[in-house]
């Protein structure tokens, strides 16, 4: 069914104890373990595109075998399971080993087409790196996980990737509020793949225990299996990759500030390597523009982790990992020239795709400040972020017609009071538009393909947990489907464009999202 070659197994130093109890593991990468079996698992939802790539069929994907494998209660010939060792930077501090305290790697799965592919079950029972844990997820925050890796991939968003979601018919208790109210909810396991799971925090570790051995072969390793179309020499390299790694995160921060994405948590531990959207947890998605807002109810006094800090802090994490990295290196200085670049392919990238966003052919010095200007406007007037941006590929710019906008805003007083402002900014829009000179066909399309109709809105998320929680599984099934074809005006599918209603604006896990998960 599957063909394994577990090279993170085979090429790095193991865990000799076998025993899954919580513990330090010095001087290795990974401690096997099991995943622990569940009682009646279901399987609720799967992506056909996943599957695909794992050359998984419909009817290999119904069968019980595979639910047994997806489900942590089987595993198949070929396959080993472990949990990987990192540590990582939480909200700033170091916070020492942290590991894969609920994710069970099953191996690395090679395709007909000869990708690898990790094969990970998140929630699939406690690690060795469980701490006081249960090693288990609920059911709302896997349903989020799932559906948003997805819904990243078809926005052309570096991420992870979601193959399956399975029901555990099992208990897990969260208090989900940390404020003494725990309660009992429904279980499930996500199947995650990605080429590598990899983290900042895997280098940070063996750094900050200043194991040089152990960290020169994860680095070693890493730039083999993980990077080998750059070919690079593991002796005289480590620069180049630095950069690299710095280039890859420099991109994945302007998709999700084009999109709207807020990730909730970006200590180190849930940076990848790959410059892929890992561990989505309190992440949420843009409604009103609002640069300050954070999802993470953690995170609402510091926000550190707010929208509009997400590059800044991408950069910060970038310099933790250059720190253990450094370690190896006669020359630290030499990883400066990464951070740099970080810099230069960030602002270059935000520039092209909010040209794309407005529909300019190419973006020019003074477009800093048209963008600037409609930034503040959107945040005092509380306009939405998705709504407006694809609206405005409607514009006409012979008479630009602010009535297009209405339809972006969530209060009627705000939209009164910043009508001038709107009628303002219109038209120095529409006077940039006709001087760049495209046909209005041309750039419509080019504004359609960059600025999505539909993208996973909290509280879209929320409904379809809420009736997953009632036993009806079909609101993910049609959010899954219509996620596919983000950038696609879809027939029938207007409620799933449709602006955050009033009712959710201050419900928990519409705006206010909590780590408990
Ligand atoms: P996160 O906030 O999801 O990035 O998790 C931080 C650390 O806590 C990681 O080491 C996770 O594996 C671990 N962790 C989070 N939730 C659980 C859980 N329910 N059981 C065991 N470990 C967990
Ligand atoms: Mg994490």
């Amino acid at each position: 069914m599957l063909t394994f070659d577990n090279r993170f197994l085979r090429e790095l130093p193991g865990d000799p104890l076998r025993h899954n109890v919580p513990r330090q593991v010095f001087g290795a990468c990974w401690s096997p373990v099991d995943p622990t079996p569940v009682a009646a698992p279901t399987l609720l939802a799967y992506s056909p595109e996943v599957a695909a790539a794992l050359d998984l069929d419909a009817a290999v994907m119904a069968s019980p075998e595979l639910l047994a494998v997806l489900a942590g209660n089987r595993l198949l010939p070929g396959m080993a399971s472990y949990a990987s060792c990192y540590g990582g930077h939480q909200f700033g501090q170091w916070a020492g080993q942290l590991g894969d305290g609920r994710a069970i790697l099953l191996g690395e799965a090679i395709s007909r087409q000869g990708q690898r592919h990790e094969l990970q079950l998140k929630g699939a029972g406690p690690t060795p790196y469980a701490r006081r844990a249960d090693g288990r997820a609920v059911l709302r925050s896997s349903i989020r996980e799932f559906l948003c890796s997805e819904a990243m991939h078809h926005l052309g968003v570096p991420t992870t990737r979601a193959l399956s979601l399975v029901g555990t018919g099992e208990t897990v208790v969260r208090d989900m509020f940390y404020d003494g109210h725990p309660v009992g909810e429904p279980g499930a396991v996500v199947c995650r793949v990605a080429p590598s799971f990899t983290r900042f925090g895997h280098f940070e570790l063996p750094a900050a225990r200043n194991d040089r051995p152990l960290l020169q072969r994860l680095v070693e390793f890493t730039m083999t299996r993980d990077f080998p179309d750059l070919a690079l020499d593991p002796a005289r390299d480590l620069a180049a990759w630095f950069t690299e790694v710095c280039e890859r995160t420099a991109h994945l921060m302007a998709h999700w500030m084009r999109v709207g994405f807020v990730h909730g948590v970006m200590n180190t531990d849930n940076m990848s390597i790959l410059g892929l959207t890992i561990d989505y947890g309190p992440y949420g998605w843009i409604d009103n523009f609002d640069p300050g807002w954070t999802p993470n109810t953690t995170d609402a006094s510091s926000r550190r982790y707010c929208f509009a800090r997400q590059p800044g802090i991408a950069r910060w994490n970038l310099e933790r990992l250059g720190d253990a990295l450094a370690l190896l290196m006669s020359r630290p200085d030499d990883l400066v020239a990464g951070l740099e670049r970080y810099d230069e392919i960030y602002a270059a990238d935000f520039c092209t795709a909010y040209a794309a966003k407005l529909g300019l052919s190419e973006w020019q010095h003074d477009d800093g400040e048209l963008l600037e200007e409609l930034f503040t406007l959107m945040h005092r007037a509380e306009i939405d972020m998705t709504e407006f941006f694809r609206s405005l590929a409607r514009l006409d710019s012979d008479q630009p017609d602010p009535v297009l906008l209405h339809a972006a805003f969530y209060r009627a007083d705000l939209r009164q009071h910043h009508a001038g402002q709107l009628e303002r900014w219109l038209r120095r829009y529409a006077a940039r538009l006709r001087e760049d000179g495209q046909a209005t066909a041309m750039r419509t399309a080019r504004m359609n393909a960059a600025n999505p109709r539909y993208v996973l809105r909290n509280y879209l998320a929320q409904q379809a947990i809420d009736h997953a929680e009632q036993g009806d599984t079909q609101m993910i099934h049609d959010l899954l489907d219509v996620l596919r074809h983000p950038y696609d005006e879809q027939v029938g599918r207007q409620t799933f464009a449709a602006l955050r209603p009033d009712w959710a604006r201050h419900r928990a896990g519409c705006s206010m999202l909590s780590c408990s998960s």
